[in-house]
């Protein structure tokens, strides 16, 4: 049976940060692990649901509206574990690019009022927020990614 890429890299030396963990050159697809909570700490730190849903929809609208890339966007999700986020693109990006306009969209959700996408009709779980935790908690984010 075949192991996922995901589950070959040891998350007990794993440190937050951006990674390319995947790119498969022949389809053009390129998966980012954007890593914010270490791991190893997660039973503490992991974000809570609310969070990664705020977070998700934030990220996606503002890769695939506002962003440089975001006609190279396939794919914008959040990680189960609660410890960060994926995103896969259609183009090579260095992690340090991907870093980058990762701090540009942690920037973006300092800077807003409203959860883009939460109305009942846009989203599977309207009440699943957390805008006022999430702003609290970004700033730690933009750090550790600009420290990695
Ligand atoms: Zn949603």
């Amino acid at each position: 049976m075949e192991t996922p890429t995901s589950f070959k890299v040891n998350h007990l030396i794993l440190e937050p940060g951006v990674y390319l963990r995947d790119a498969d050159e022949q389809r053009g697809v390129y998966t980012y692990d954007i890593r914010l909570v270490k791991p190893t700490l997660a039973y503490r730190e992991a974000i809570t649901p609310q969070m990664s849903h705020t977070m998700e929809h934030c990220l996606a609208h503002f890769l695939r509206t506002m962003s440089a890339i975001q006609s190279e966007i396939v794919y914008v999700g959040p990680m189960g574990c609660l410890t960060g986020f994926y995103i896969l693109t259609y183009t090579k990006y260095t992690e340090s690019k991907m870093r980058d306009i990762m701090v540009t969209a942690l920037e973006y959700m300092l800077s807003i009022d409203e959860v883009p996408g939460a109305k009942a009709e846009e989203c599977g779980n309207y009440t699943l927020f957390d805008l006022e935790s999430t702003k609290r908690r970004v700033p730690e984010f933009i750090l550790l990614l600009k420290k990695q």
